[in-house]
């Protein structure tokens, strides 16, 4: 099966990087989101990020940004899906959102269009079973900053075919991605354990034992890790955070994933991170 045209559906964080990343590398892209203001929004930072990668690179070959933003088509309607041969889907991480994505989903695109969710927790078999195609259902947890992060982390459904992970991963490896292969299971590898040391870190943060900066500091000196816990919530999006967290809860009902009640008043408080402006710390 030959990938021309991919669907991203969310154009929050993910989504302007996941139609970056694809626009940059050939395909032409469809970003649907259900608000224009977030569209004209996404549209505005893709055209920076990408004349702004465009300074430090050399060669004469190379697409011209104009060339490259041309090869987005931006959407609040779902009906122009109906031409994907793909679909990477980044809709806010509640179930209740996603689950009314994928029905749609399923009524405009082709049969044999697969569906990639990028959800930081949700059992990508759980989605599978709300479509009629679960052996072209998977999971594709992308890394953010998208275009900078040459690996990501790929989950096989219960039901996931094996041509399906082979389609899912020519096209990352044109990307320029890296694929590492999980089975299914809630927050997968990495936000099983990545969601559990930010939330513990936020309680240690409540708890006055330390500053922000100097749990960060701690990770990044004693670890040599190249961000802390809360300088990588605030880059996720608190509200994001939250979210998993409360997947994970659910789905594991195990009082370990239960969100620190300081996460919770900031997202209430709309400090969600960079996207927001100020989260743990203040961005300009
Ligand atoms: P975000 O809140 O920045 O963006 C979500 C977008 O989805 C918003 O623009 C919203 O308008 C849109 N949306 C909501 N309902 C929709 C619908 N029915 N149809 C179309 N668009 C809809 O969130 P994000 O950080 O981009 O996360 C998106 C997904 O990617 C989540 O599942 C998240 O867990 C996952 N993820 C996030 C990160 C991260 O670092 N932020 C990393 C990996 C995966």
């Amino acid at each position: 099966m030959y990938i021309q045209t991919v669907g991203v559906v969310g154009a929050g964080v993910m989504g302007i990087g996941v139609a970056q990343n694809l626009a940059q590398t050939g395909y032409q892209v469809i970003l649907v989101d259900i608000y224009e203001n977030i569209l004209d929004k996404a549209k505005q930072e893709i055209k920076n990020n990408i004349r702004f990668q465009s300074f430090f690179k050399k060669g004469d070959c190379e697409e011209s940004p104009d060339d490259i933003i041309g090869k987005i088509e931006l959407s609040t309607s779902y009906k122009i899906l109906e031409k994907a041969d793909f679909v990477v889907e980044n809709v806010t991480e509640k179930w209740d959102i996603k689950r009314e994505v994928y029905p749609l989903l399923e009524s405009i695109c082709p049969a044999d269009c697969i569906f990639a969710a990028n959800t930081s927790a949700i059992p990508i078999t759980r989605i599978a079973s709300i479509t009629k195609r679960a052996d072209r259902v998977i999971g594709i947890h992308f890394m953010n900053p998208v275009p900078m992060k040459p690996i990501v982390e790929m989950i096989r459904g219960h039901h996931t075919s094996d041509t399906t992970i082979e389609i899912a991963k020519k096209m990352l490896a044109q990307m320029g991605k890296e694929c590492i292969i999980v089975n299914d299971s809630p927050g997968f590898v990495s936000n099983r354990v990545l969601m559990l040391t930010i939330n513990e870190a936020v309680f240690l943060l409540q708890d006055q034992v330390a500053t922000a900066e100097n749990v960060d500091k701690i990770f990044k000196g004693c670890f040599g890790h190249k961000m802390g816990p809360l300088e990588t919530a605030d880059l996720i999006g608190l509200d994001t955070i939250l979210f998993s967290i409360e997947v994970l809860y659910e789905n594991f009902n195990d009082s370990k994933y239960r969100p620190c009640p300081l996460l919770k008043k900031m997202v209430d408080a709309g400090l969600h991170g960079r996207k927001s402006g100020k989260g743990f710390y203040v961005y300009q």
